[in-house]
């Protein structure tokens, strides 16, 4: 199985470039931002998640991971999977290694993609006019979502780093440049697997 994580702060072009990853390797896109944004909205978990999200922290750890699992169980067929948004945390990297070796398989890689913080804020406050996402409209929130992500998801790319798993890609540029220089990083791992 292809396990691929793509990884970067908000606003690095995740969601987009997982859209094109998906297509190009035949993954299965799982964005755990859009699947909270999915629930039923009616639902406790909703009401739960929300109050984390539109607020720029963290949901906490054994609710996304529980979620995450079950998306994944989905789709037992899978080719592989890109995994968008997921893990934030060490302890989400640790219960994904734990997940995944119980199916057998395991992280392929982790490709991140590198955008200044600037530029970061600026397509955050585009993104708002038209994304609806009341965590984008605020520019407190943004500032919150880019602290927490140095805080608690930037070491992510540590722990794969240790299991020789990380690459990272200039995020500045087009869509189309940013997306080869994806697969480039992604097609160099997979061949010395
Ligand atoms: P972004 O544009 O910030 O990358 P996402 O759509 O990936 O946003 O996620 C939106 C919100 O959903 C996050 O700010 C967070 O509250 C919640 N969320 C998504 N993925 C996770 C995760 N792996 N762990 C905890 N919370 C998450």
């Amino acid at each position: 199985m292809l396990n691929i994580v793509l990884f970067g702060p908000p606003g690095a072009g995740k969601g987009t470039q997982a859209e094109s990853l998906k297509k190009h390797y035949g993954l299965v896109h799982i964005s755990t931002g859009d699947v909270f944004r999915g629930l039923d909205p009616e639902s406790d978990l909703a009401k739960l998640a929300k109050s984390y999200a539109d607020n720029g922290n963290l949901v906490p750890d054994d609710i996304t991971i529980k979620i995450l699992e079950s998306e994944v169980l989905k789709h037992p067929d899978a080719k592989g999977v890109i995994y968008d948004g997921f893990p934030r945390t060490i302890a989400q990297a640790e219960a994904l290694d734990q997940f995944l070796a119980n199916k057998g398989t395991a992280v392929t890689a982790m490709v991140g993609i590198d955008v200044p913080e600037e530029e970061l804020k600026g397509r955050l406050k585009n993104r708002a006019i038209d994304s609806g996402r009341p965590d984008d409209a605020d520019p407190k929130i943004i500032q919150n979502r880019i602290a927490v992500y140095n805080d608690q998801t930037a070491p992510v790319a540590g722990f794969y780093k240790n299991q020789n798993k990380y690459a990272a890609v200039n995020g500045v540029g087009s869509i189309s440049d940013i997306f080869d220089r994806l697969c480039a990083a992604i097609d160099e791992v997979n061949v010395s697997l």
